[in-house]
């Protein structure tokens, strides 16, 4: 293998891209420097999705693209969920790729690596048997203000659509002291914001005697000196309990947004799904939300289309999109997915019905954003810096709502100011955004 270097690409959610965070810091460990370019590489990783058919995609499509490099002595690997889903048929499709492993798998990563450095052409790792979750002790991470900790691996809910019980495996938590000492260590190196990650992080249960819920855990996290903003993501109506809210209310450390996939507003489609709740139980949620003693953002994930889905279950949607009122959604078109229960569900709705619907949710969630953003006019939101917009001439920042509030800031140093904590008043809006200007006296 030439010179132990290494190119990595993620795809998909942010559990992947903290999990790359971790195969990079693996990879470091065992002598490898990463680069920027896959011509540069030795080892080529895509760190892969397949929740979409589009996803999955893109993975093959970049296989394809680098197949003629196969033969200047570069390795290829697959891993994540595309890797899982389709195991060793991956050598027959792309006969150049020498790795396939699953999340599940990547504490043996050490193992895989030493592999390969001994020539092995076709190495896996594909077992889902597991009761471990992956810690490594060191971890590249990327942004060096926030930081993802994984708290639970895998999801043992059977969503009808949904291929993560399959690409990610069964649920497993960490002990609760790991993730408080991870969070410990992140504070004493600088970071202030931790982003505690799983597909359900509300059916988090500490493995150890402790046997602490979530809602605990989150309250505890919070509690570590120098942690500013802690935020959790994903969670699931079924498991989120009203303890969760408390939890919240008790310490504004716990951000003032809430990510909380509905899926559908019709509790016929909702049972069709599996998501385990009806409309009336999701509300319940929402009510709680809206009369804590703080204001949450709200966010959600919608599916359009999915088997079966008629014009009065798709009007129920955007109902609820109008009671409801969030703050931004991701939406997406029902794509059939391997393994999954949907997959044999009858009427199936057409492409083209599934993009107007996708159309029609977009364009109400982006009048509601429209609105709602145009009220914060005049507010003052503390912001964490994220960065410059130097072609805007702005900072970018974050609110504890999680909306970007990108602002000028005329008074004092202004080459310093990433990854500080600042008033901002917002000035300007948009249905993405927020412009303002900081009201710190320098
Ligand atoms: N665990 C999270 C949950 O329970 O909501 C998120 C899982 S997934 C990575 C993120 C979102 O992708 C889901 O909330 C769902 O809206 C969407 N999704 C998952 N499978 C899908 C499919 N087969 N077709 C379309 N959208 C899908
Ligand atoms: Fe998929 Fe449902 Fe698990 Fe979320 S809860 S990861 S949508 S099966």
């Amino acid at each position: 293998m030439s010179g132990k270097t290494f190119y990595i690409e993620t795809f998909g959610c942010q559990m992947n891209v903290h999990d790359s965070e971790k195969v990079i810091g693996t990879l470091m460990a065992h002598g490898y420097s990463q680069v920027e370019a896959p011509e540069a590489a030795g080892l080529v990783l895509y760190n892969t999705c397949s929740i979409r058919d589009k996803a999955e995609q893109k993975v093959f499509n970049r296989l394809q693209n680098f197949k003629r490099q196969a033969g200047n002595g570069k390795i290829f690997g697959v891993l994540g969920c595309v890797a899982q889903q389709e195991g060793e048929k991956i050598f027959d499709r792309a006969p150049h790729v020498s790795l396939v492993a699953g999340s599940a798998s990547y504490t043996r990563l050490g193992e895989m690596l030493v592999e390969l450095e001994a020539g092995n052409r076709r190495v896996t790792g594909l077992s889902l048997d597991t009761d471990q979750t992956f810690e490594t002790p060191l971890t590249r991470r990327d942004n060096p203000h926030r930081a993802y900790i994984t708290i639970i691996e895998g999801c043992d809910k059977s969503c009808a659509y949904c291929v993560v019980p399959f690409t990610r495996g069964p649920e497993r938590s960490r002990a609760s002291e790991s993730v408080m000492a991870e969070a410990r260590g992140l504070a004493e190196s600088g970071y202030t914001e931790i982003q505690l990650l799983g597909q359900n992080v509300n059916s988090y249960r500490d493995p150890s005697p402790a046997g602490q819920d979530f809602a605990a855990l989150l309250a505890r996290v919070a509690e570590v000196p120098g942690i500013r903003r802690v935020r959790y993501t994903t969670s699931h109506p079924r498991d989120y309990g009203k303890n969760i809210v408390d939890a919240m209310d008790a310490n504004p450390v716990l951000c003032d947004h809430v990510h909380l996939p509905v899926q559908s507003g019709s509790t016929r489609m909702l049972a069709a799904m599996d998501r385990l709740y009806t409309r009336d139980d999701y509300m319940r949620r929402i009510e709680w939300l809206k009369t804590a003693r703080r204001a949450y953002s709200i966010t959600t994930d919608i599916i359009v289309g999915f088997p079966g889905e008629t014009e009065a279950d798709f009007q129920k949607t955007l109902d609820l999109l109008d009671e409801v009122e969030y703050a931004s959604l991701f939406s997406f078109k029902y794509s059939p997915r391997p393994n999954t229960a949907a997959l044999h569900l009858p009427d199936p709705v057409p492409e083209e019905e599934k993009q107007r619907r996708l159309v029609i949710v977009q364009e109400r969630q982006r009048a509601i954003q429209i609105r709602r953003n145009a009220e914060l006019i005049g507010a003052i939101r503390e912001v964490l810096v994220e960065g410059r917009h130097e072609a805007l001439g702005q900072w970018i920042g974050r609110t504890s709502d999680n909306r970007t509030l990108n602002f000028t800031h005329s008074a004092g140093d202004g080459h310093a100011l990433a990854g500080r904590y600042l008033p901002v008043r917002v000035t300007r809006s948009g249905p993405n955004s927020l412009v303002g200007e900081s009201v710190t006296v320098v």
